[in-house]
């Protein structure tokens, strides 16, 4: 097989890394013009091209990490739609899919997602898992079988998202144990308005407690709502503080902080990153269940402020969270899918280092991978390679893309 090659490109600026940069050529949106070759799957050159008028016509682009995604519902919407499209008729419709569930559904839905996401350009996946007391344990040997059979080519972490109070159970506990052998993440919900609040920050401290026990990371559906701004993250710092105990934990969604005033934002934005809690935006499921209205448009929809969580120093990701599925009907594993909807939704500028830093470098952090995602000597070749210009090609929707997998192309 061969492992070798060389390419002359463009790449963001900002996700290149090289020694002797004093003549590279940039231009106006901050694409680099650079010489790359690699050899046995891993970047062995990386230089500047400064040849006038002789600008790469591809675009290279680390492959890509997926921080939220929920993979044993994907394809379901046309058996289980949700043609309110409304939250709330998500979740009913979702429990209804839950009486039919099997393993091997399950499994066909993972496998038919991570094909395509393979064939996209993702390198790694975060899923959270629909988990409760009556399922049958059997799904995650299914899984983590899964995990071991693609894990040269594509990285795979669960989140085993159950209600709070299974995680107060002996099921749950069992369950926290076996997941801590495979890296995976406990999860949960916590999204107001909510009628027990003592019953709340109890069950919050007992997972807290459960995850430091088990050496498990957090991932919360959080504050997913137009109501009370922020009363999930303020509860939750709250339980931190009180136990004194550090636990990874990142917070997906986030989106109802965005109607507290500006100030309000970056002081919990300075809170959040104290305790190094990291943030998943998910715009598309956000826009599309959120704030809805029957007979008027309008544009006001919460979702995580990631330029005020970045000024505060939040390390922010955005991702894609469901896909065909009763809540979000759209959608097809393609991070340029995402990146064309959620860029210009968020006014994001992709010329800009942080924009491509919740793109590539903070998911990368996020699933702790070995490669933080930067072009440079010595990274492996794991790359997307596009027949384009500019930002516009990249956003077209007819993209010719190669994606290349340890130097070797892959399909
Ligand atoms: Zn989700």
């Amino acid at each position: 097989m061969n492992k070798s090659g060389k390419l002359e490109v463009l790449i963001p600026r900002c996700l290149c890394e090289m020694e002797n940069s004093d003549n590279l050529q940039i231009d106006e949106e901050n694409f680099a013009s650079v010489f790359v070759a690699w050899e046995k799957g891993f970047v062995s050159e990386l230089k500047p091209i400064n040849i006038e008028n002789k600008k790469p016509k591809k675009i290279l682009f680390p492959r890509f990490v997926e921080t939220h995604s929920h993979f044993d519902k994907s394809f379901t919407v046309g058996e289980f739609p949700n043609l309110k499209s409304t939250y709330e008729e998500a979740l009913s419709v979702n429990l209804e899919e839950h009486k039919t569930r099997s393993s091997r559904k399950v499994i066909e839905r993972v496998e038919k997602s991570l094909n395509l996401a393979l064939k996209n350009g993702y390198r790694a996946i975060r899923s959270h898992v629909d988990t409760y007391e009556t399922q049958d344990n059997k799904i995650w040997d299914e899984l983590f079988k899964l995990k071991k059979r693609y894990s040269s080519k594509l990285k795979l972490q669960f989140v085993a998202l159950a209600p709070l109070e299974l995680w107060d159970t002996p099921h749950g506990e069992k369950l926290a144990k076996i997941l801590s052998k495979e890296n995976c993440l406990l999860g949960g919900v916590l999204v107001p308005p909510f009628r027990n609040k003592a019953k709340l920050k109890y069950l919050i401290s007992n997972i807290l407690l459960l995850a430091d026990k088990y050496k498990l990371g957090i991932d919360l559906h959080i504050d997913e709502t137009t109501v009370e701004p922020g009363a999930g993250i303020k509860i939750l710092l709250e339980t931190i503080d009180r136990l004194n105990i550090k636990v990874p934990i990142t917070c997906s969604h986030l989106s109802n902080i965005l109607s507290l005033n500006n100030n309000q934002i970056l002081n919990l934005g300075s809170k959040i990153s104290e305790k190094d809690i990291k943030v998943i935006a998910l715009p598309l499921t956000n826009f599309w269940l959120l704030n809805r209205k029957d007979k008027s448009t309008s544009l006001n929809r919460p979702v995580a402020p990631i330029k005020q969580l970045q000024k505060s120093l939040v390390d922010v990701s955005i991702g894609s969270d469901n896909v065909q599925d009763p809540w979000y009907p759209f959608g097809n594993y393609d991070p340029f899918y995402l990146m064309s909807l959620a860029i210009p939704m968020l006014q994001l500028n992709p010329w800009e280092r942080l924009t491509l830093s919740a793109i590539f470098l903070s998911p990368s952090r996020l699933l702790n991978l070995n490669w933080d995602g930067l072009l440079k000597k010595g990274c492996p070749m794991d790359f997307v390679l596009l027949d384009a210009e500019k930002w516009a090609d990249v956003f077209s929707s007819n993209l010719k893309r190669e994606v290349f997998i340890n130097g070797e192309l892959y399909g």
